[in-house]
């Protein structure tokens, strides 16, 4: 092993677990270089963790909610003390650059303090005195959640899960993606020492693990993130049990120009520009592809270009002037590669975009130049799949009424966004099919940890973040106490 390589171990019942097999995760801007190495979990270590976890859950429920909430801040405060390693780890095995990783860090922190500062307020029992008696409704923990999460943003998608979790009185086990699991594995190790023993746990490995994450009996909850067809198994695998669940997809989000947008603010279409590409565009909720009211689509796409030759700089995640960096793996390369490719086929017309500062590494890395397609026929791949790469097409519509048709046209339904007047745009966007719809940005910059954030459609089942994200990890227990608990119309 070389010096600046690390191996991560499971944590399971608060012990660090070896693994004979253990995987080695490489850094995607030079993928000879392995970062670190992940442990490969088997079944049976999974069930460990699970029972570890259950056994904690009897303890960890009757803890107080002051408990939890101080324990919470404490690994809050740790996880700001190790930011900047964190981030550096999380840019070398992930790819993206490092003021993205910074903000991810930043974006998980702001989540934890928002569920600190909510926990009471939204967990505490609501005591209803009436005229028919007493009622106590109480928001229960669950029991032990399984948190499967992706590689796009593996420690805001663990601690979105992790924070309403455990201070609602659950326990978790959790299992990241081998396509980037040591940074998240450090903010996990972090926050599992301040709680007791088997409260967080940690595995890691692949689809036969996820398997018994989402079948055993002993899970009560499944918190997911990742792909729509991976979530169809999760559910045959939970349906024997007939589990909790809350389902985080993917999505294919539109962006609606209007023909009232105004193509010469530039800094309205900056906002576009990343909203298409930030994080090389393996975001969930990026804006993936762009629909133009006719009227303005030449000079929205002559504005488009200029604006994203400015912004976009691909190259290594540590150069401070690149805004884009590698792809995080090659099947995701090939397969972003592939629907350019279709397209171009077809007809289209592909430009690439921006510069590219590092070219010594282009060749070698998971680097893709990004690119619009324009001229794609409505029904190409690249315009209904999820490409979740740096690849966007651009495409006109005929009017408002032809633009949310094709909008709605899709098994998705994660975010949108509408680009043009206020009121105009409001009134398009009550007209989508969709978890969340921006004005005049998107969700990726628009975000904020108070708003539920989720899908509708085949994007996904529940929400989280906001109060609804605290709320997802417990059930409703009523406790009635009728001054008279009888149906007064059934005879004596
Ligand atoms: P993926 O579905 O391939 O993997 C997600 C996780 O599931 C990984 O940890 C993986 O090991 C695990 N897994 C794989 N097979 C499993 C099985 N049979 N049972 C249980 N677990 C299993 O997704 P990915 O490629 O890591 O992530 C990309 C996808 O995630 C995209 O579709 C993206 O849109 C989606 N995503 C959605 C959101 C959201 O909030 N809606 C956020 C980020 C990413």
């Amino acid at each position: 092993m070389q010096e600046n390589q690390i191996v991560i171990d499971a944590i399971i019942n608060g012990e660090k677990v070896k693994t004979e097999k253990q995987e080695p995760r490489e850094n995607p801007a030079r993928p000879s270089e392995i970062v670190g190495f992940a442990p490969v979990n088997t079944r049976e270590d999974a069930i460990r963790a699970i029972n570890a976890a259950n056994d904690a859950f009897a303890i960890w429920k009757e803890t107080s909610i002051e408990d939890r909430i101080e324990r919470m801040k404490k690994a809050i405060e740790k996880i700001k003390d190790a930011t900047p390693e964190i981030s550096k780890l999380l840019s070398r095995e992930h790819g993206k650059p490092l003021y993205d990783a910074e903000g991810e860090i930043g974006v998980s922190l702001m989540w934890m303090e928002f569920a600190c500062n909510n926990a009471q307020e939204v967990l505490s029992s609501e005591i209803l005195e009436h005229e028919t008696g007493k009622t106590i409704i109480a928001h229960d923990p669950l029991g032990v959640v399984a948190a499967i999460t992706p590689w796009n943003y593996p420690l805001s998608l663990s601690t979105i899960k992790i924070a309403p979790a455990l201070l609602a009185g659950n326990t978790m086990v959790l299992k990241p993606s081998p396509l980037a699991p040591l940074a998240v594995s450090k903010v996990v190790e972090l926050i599992a020492e301040e709680f007791p023993n088997g409260v967080l746990n940690l595995v890691h490995g692949e689809a036969d693990v996820g398997v018994e994450l989402t079948s055993n009996p002993n899970i009560a909850k499944i918190a997911f993130t990742g792909g729509t067809g991976t979530a169809k198994h999760i559910m045959k695998a939970a349906a024997d049990t007939i589990k909790n669940m809350t389902l985080e997809l993917g999505g294919n989000d539109a962006a609606i120009i209007l023909k009232d947008f105004d193509v010469n603010d530039e800094r309205a279409m900056r906002r576009l520009v990343i909203s298409n590409f930030l994080t090389a565009g393996q975001i969930c909720m990026i804006a993936k592809r762009v629909y133009v009211d006719k009227e303005i689509y030449d000079q929205f796409v002559d504005k488009y270009l200029e604006v994203a030759n400015k912004w976009i700089r691909v190259g290594n995640p540590f150069n401070k002037d690149v805004t884009i960096g590698p792809v995080n793996n090659l099947k995701q390369m090939e397969y972003v590669q592939s629907l350019i490719d279709d397209a171009k086929s077809k007809g289209a017309k592909v430009i690439k975009l921006g510069k590219v500062l590092d070219k010594e590494i282009f060749n070698e890395g998971y680097f893709m130049q990004p690119t619009v397609v324009l001229d794609a026929d409505y029904q190409d791949r690249i315009v209904v799949e999820e490409q979740f790469g740096p690849a966007v097409p651009i495409l006109p519509f005929d009017n408002d009424e032809h633009a949310v048709e094709l909008v709605n046209d899709s098994i998705y339904g994660l975010t949108s966004s509408v680009w043009g007047e206020e009121e105009h745009a409001i009134k398009v966007a009550k007209r989508i099919q969709a978890g969340t719809t921006m004005i005049n940005t998107a969700a990726v910059q628009g975000l904020d940890v108070r708003f539920p954030f989720g899908g509708v459609k085949q994007s996904g089942i529940g929400r989280e973040y906001g109060k609804e994200g605290l709320l997802a990890y417990t059930d409703t227990h009523v406790i009635n106490v009728p001054i008279n608990g009888e149906l007064p119309y059934i005879p004596e």
